[in-house]
This record gives structure tokens, C-alpha cells and sequence, in this order.
């Protein structure tokens, strides 16, 4: 029998009736009107690193220890891996208990700590390699080896119809390599993550929400659409238990709001300093990093010319040019982070809000920021944020120290975005397309009540695949088994660490 979890990246509700209504993912559609469907809650923030994390691990990040996609320790910043991830997958335990796995790029599951079965890695993984520790080694080589990984940083570089024609190619070629794994009947459980999905919809959501999509990218959109249908149509003819799931929705906002600029106003945060993207060569998935420099004269100059800005009223359409400049540029406006108390961090958008490490009183700053950021509200009466909350609020667990003081979204409703560069105004008018919290939760299995449930949380997710191989559910998750049926609890971690410590040890050796 076996479980197939398959994972899309960025498909919420809205999104799946719009592109079923257009005749894409006709068997998402089917399972989702025949068998179980939820809209499941994701974590904060909605983003595909913490997000995939949980759904794999079944813990919000404040157990797992991920809140981004960088880790920022002792002053180096890098892309987190697979092994700074604190509590075991779901695949690593059923690796564990030798009980086959596929799978195929599956965020932040590189490199593969403990793996029975195929391991192909995830576009965050950059030249990581395909592993296959299993007794038809060879057989799974043969049909593995032919996928190809690609970035989607090259759709900034090609521009997206050349991009579109090499997804295309690359699209055929998964296909194939999936179909072959899923006729192994020996390979018993398959977690595959399709990441394309969510590309499209950051540059193309507000169009396919209204039902027009430019020709290049239907041909996209149809070569993704049969390649989900194939892996569902396969999995259903092998009788398996199926899950979808996906790491949040999108939305359509058409508003920005600056967060450094609003505790500018507020007096929290001080200074003008400019960074530079450093688009490094080797960056894994081509995200970019920023680089702290000293001052120049320039710079001097430009901080004046900011502030005139801002003493001076000036048309709305300046301020969104000047935006529109910055962008395009490689350069950030930023508030001065040894000056600022409390300052919004550079993540894009703007999740999280930090409290100077020197300050003394940081609790009060920490209060003092809340009260005033969720008091804020636009002319129309609407709050400019849906949460501002301290990140002992929103994560539970040992790791939540790890996370910045106080989390942050905009107004899903008011369709507000947060970001944290510098302006003069604290908000402009432009359409954007991003996440939102809202994942699609859709399963089809004999145990598992039909219809729609309403909200669940992707915390379900784990539970729901112990419960259905029937396993022992691990415990300390934080959501909740939807199979009905009597279930065990057991705590599969203990050895989860000496074994992955085992594997780290072997890692060092090699390297
Ligand atoms: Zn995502």
C-alpha cells in the first residue's frame, strides 16, 4: 500500500479553483470534491523553507529551530541544510524503521541524514547529489539518474520565455523519471514536492486569478498539470493512501508598507545606511545576501537627498519610482542597526522585527513595539497589520530564542505587504503577489472521513502518516491524526540522534 505525499509548493484554495476552472490539475480537483479537503493553517512566517520543515516534521519552528531560509550565526550568513534542522522528518523515522522512502525534492532535505530508499535533492541543494541506499540499488540508479535540478534563478537571468522553454524540457523529463519510480512496487512511500507552482504564481497570480495567462506560460502550467495527474492517476491504480498538501496560498496585495519607516516616525528606529545584494556566484538556488559596508561619501550625499525627501511633500508616483529604481538596483536603504533600539530585519518581505542585542530593557521595547505597531491604522480605519506578536506568542518549544523578538504580517484583508527598506513614505501603491496562510490539506484514504472539514493545520500532516502505516505516532507533535482509527504514541528520537550524529561524524570524515 504505502503513502504518497505529494507536496505544492504555493497552491491555496483560491488558486486551485481558478486553475481547475481553466482545466489545470483536474485530479487535485477530483480528489479534493471526492474524498477529505481542508484549508490548513500554515506556519509563520508562510514561507516555503519553515513551512516545508513543519508539514515534514510536524512541529512549528520554535521545536525545529528554522525560522528562514538563512542562518545568520557568528556573523556569516548562509542557507540552512537539512542538518540544522532539530527534530526528526517523518522519512528519516519510517528510513529508520526500514521502511522505503522516495524523495524527490523535498525542501531542506539535503544531504540525507538517514535515508532507506532514493533520495533526489531539492532545487536548495544546488550541485547536491542523488543518493540511493536500497538492495535494487542499481535498478533505482538507472531511472534516478536522468533528473535534472534547475533553479529558478534563471528565470532572472533568461527572462521567462526562455526560462519557460527550459522548465518545458525539464518538466518531460521529470515526468518520466517519476513514473519510473512509482511502477517499483518495492519503493513504498513517496514524498514528492512540486516547486514550479509557486514560481509561476509569484509572477503571474494576479493575471491567472483573472483567467488570462500569457501562451508561454499555459504550455508550463499544462506540462506541470500532467505531470501532478500522472503521479495521482499512478498512485491511485497502486491503491496507495494519498495526501496533497501545500505550504501556503497566495494573494494579490496591492499596497506596501514600510516597517523600518513606521519605527522611524516612531522614534525606535534611527540612522540611514546602504547595503549591497551580494549576488554571490556559487549561492545555492541564487538567493541573494546582503553585505554591510562601511559609509562612503556617496552614500553621505544620498542619506541628504533622502531626508529632503522626506521634509518635502512629493506626488505618491515619485515615491513609487523611487522604489521601482531601488529594486531594480543593488542597493538597500536601510535604518542604522547599531543606532536603531528596534529595527525590522531584511528578510523579504518583512517577517520579523529585532531588538537591539545591547539594549538593556528589551522586554519593554519588545511590549512598547507591539502596542504600538497593532494600534496603527490607515485612513479607511483598517489596521496596516493582521499580526504584530512576540515571537513567544506565535512559536513553542526549545528553540524559540532563536527566532527574532517580534513577528510581523500586513493586513491580508487591507492587502498590505511588509518590507524593510527605507523610505520616506510609509506606504505605496503596488500590486504584488505573495504567500498568504492558507495551505490546501486534501487526502483520500479508507480511514479518513469524506467531505469538507473546514480549517486543520499542516501540523496534521505528520500525524496523519504515522497513523496511516501504522506506526507509532511520535510524540511532542503539534497536530493531530485524521485517520479514524485507535493509535499509539512512541518517542522514535532517541535513536533518530545517535543515528544522525553517526551520519554527521561520517560527513566530517569525507569532507
Ligand atoms: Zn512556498
Amino acid at each position: 500500500m504505502g503513502v504518497l505525499v505529494l507536496g505544492i509548493d504555493g497552491l491555496g484554495s483560491e488558486g486551485l479553483k481558478k486553475l481547475s476552472e481553466m482545466g489545470y490539475l483536474r485530479s487535485v480537483d477530483f480528489i479534493a470534491r471526492r474524498y477529505f479537503r481542508a484549508t490548513a493553517k500554515t506556519c509563520f512566517p508562510p514561507q516555503t523553507v519553515p513551512a516545508w520543515i513543519s508539514i515534514f516534521t510536524g512541529v512549528n519552528p520554535g521545536k525545529h529551530g528554522l525560522f528562514s531560509f538563512f542562518s545568520t550565526s557568528r556573523g556569516r550568513v548562509r542557507i540552512h541544510t537539512s542538518l540544522d534542522v532539530r527534530f526528526p522528518y517523518v522519512f528519516e523515522i519510517l528510513s529508520m524503521l526500514r521502511r522505503s522512502v522516495v524523495l524527490f525534492n523535498v525542501p531542506l532535505s539535503y544531504p540525507f541524514r538517514l535515508l532507506y530508499g532514493v533520495g533526489v535533492p531539492d532545487w536548495l541543494a544546488g550541485n547536491g547529489r542523488i543518493v540511493v541506499r536500497h538492495e535494487k540499488k542499481n535498478i533505482i540508479y538507472d531511472i534516478v539518474k536522468e533528473s535534472r535540478p534547475i533553479s529558478p534563478a534563471l528565470k532572472s537571468v533568461l527572462g521567462w520565455q526562455k526560462f519557460a522553454d527550459i522548465l518545458e524540457h525539464e518538466l518531460e523529463i521529470r515526468r518520466w523519471v517519476i513514473e519510473g519510480l512509482l511502477e517499483l512496487g518495492y519503493l513504498e512511500n513517496y514524498f514528492i514536492v512540486i516547486s514550479d507552482l509557486d514560481w509561476l504564481m509569484h509572477s503571474f497570480y494576479h493575471v491567472i486569478v483573472k483567467g488570462n495567462i500569457p501562451k508561454y506560460v499555459e504550455k508550463v502550467l499544462r506540462k506541470i498539470s500532467s505531470l501532478i495527474d500522472s503521479i495521482i492517476k499512478r498512485a491511485c491504480k497502486r491503491n496507495m493512501d494519498i495526501i496533497i498538501i501545500s505550504d501556503h496560498g497566495f494573494k494579490v496585495y496591492n499596497k506596501i508598507v514600510f516597517v523600518n519607516t513606521i519605527l522611524k516616525k516612531l522614534g525606535l528606529a534611527r540612522g540611514f545606511t546602504i547595503r549591497r545584494v551580494a549576488s554571490r556566484r556559487k549561492s545555492r538556488g541564487g538567493l541573494k545576501t546582503l553585505k554591510i559596508r562601511r559609509k562612503s561619501s556617496s552614500e553621505k550625499v544620498l542619506e541628504k537627498i533622502f531626508w529632503f525627501f522626506q521634509k518635502v511633500p512629493i506626488p505618491h508616483n515619485i515615491h513609487r519610482r523611487i522604489y521601482r529604481m531601488v529594486m531594480r538596483s543593488n542597493i538597500r536603504l536601510f535604518v542604522d542597526p547599531d543606532l536603531s533600539p528596534v529595527f525590522s530585519l531584511l528578510n523579504i518581505p518583512a517577517f520579523f522585527i529585532g531588538v537591539n542585542r545591547r539594549i538593556r530593557n528589551k522586554e519593554a521595547y519588545v511590549r512598547y513595539t507591539v502596542k504600538m505597531l497593532s494600534r496603527i491604522r490607515d485612513k479607511h480605519g483598517r489596521r496596516l497589520f493582521s499580526l504584530v506578536a512576540t515571537r513567544e506568542n506565535i512559536y513553542w518549544g526549545p528553540y524559540v530564542r532563536r527566532a527574532p523578538h517580534i513577528c510581523i504580517f500586513g493586513s491580508i484583508r487591507a492587502r498590505y505587504l511588509t518590507s524593510a527598506i527605507l523610505m520616506a513614505v510609509p506606504i505605496i501603491h503596488k500590486t504584488t503577489n505573495y504567500h498568504d496562510f492558507d495551505s490546501i490539506f486534501i487526502a483520500k484514504s479508507e480511514g479518513i472521513v469524506r467531505g469538507h472539514v473546514g480549517g486543520r493545520s499542516i501540523y496534521d500532516v505528520v500525524p496523519t502518516i504515522y497513523a496511516l502505516l501504522d506506526i507509532p505516532i511520535q510524540k511532542g507533535l503539534d497536530g493531530q491524526n485524521i485517520v479514524n482509527k485507535e493509535v499509539r504514541y512512541a518517542d522514535h528520537t532517541m535513536r533518530w540522534k545517535i543515528a544522525s550524529r553517526i551520519f554527521i561524524k561520517t560527513l566530517k570524515k569525507i569532507s
